[in-house]
């Protein structure tokens, strides 16, 4: 089990099902899950990497508010390759001034960060 700095729950943010590709679903980024409703509709056979993925803002990383959960800031951020990977979930968000605002926080911790900004629509 992963740790868990702070005790925070996803709530009724789905942003990772939505911005991330899983490519056992052949699900692309940027589009909503096929099994999302109200949350996941095969939560106990989603995939292995569903099963992995925990955000940077649900383990208490960044952001001391519940305004910085992903789907609030439109950015998502979580750790791979050890790179701190850092999705926008809306157009532009990493450019915000609360976007930059945790961009910084992170670039301050001398960690390599990337950024994938999202096309307009
Ligand atoms: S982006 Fe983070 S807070 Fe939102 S549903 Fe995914 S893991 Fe939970
Ligand atoms: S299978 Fe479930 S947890 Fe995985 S992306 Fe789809 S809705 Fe989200």
């Amino acid at each position: 089990m992963p740790l868990r700095i702070v005790n925070r729950s996803c709530g009724d943010c789905s942003a990772c099902c939505v911005t991330l590709d899983v490519a056992e679903l052949q699900k692309p980024a940027h589009q909503p899950c096929k099994f999302l409703r109200k949350g996941c509709s095969i939560y106990d056979a989603r995939p292995q990497v569903c099963r992995a993925f925990d955000c940077a803002w649900l383990h208490g990383l960044y952001g001391l508010t519940g305004a910085q959960r992903p789907d609030r800031l439109g950015l998502i951020v979580w750790a791979s390759d050890a790179t701190i990977q850092v999705a926008e979930t809306r157009p532009g968000a990493s450019k915000e001034k609360a976007g930059r605002t945790v961009l910084y926080a992170l670039a301050r911790r001398n960690v390599h960060v990337r950024v994938h900004e999202m096309e307009p629509k």
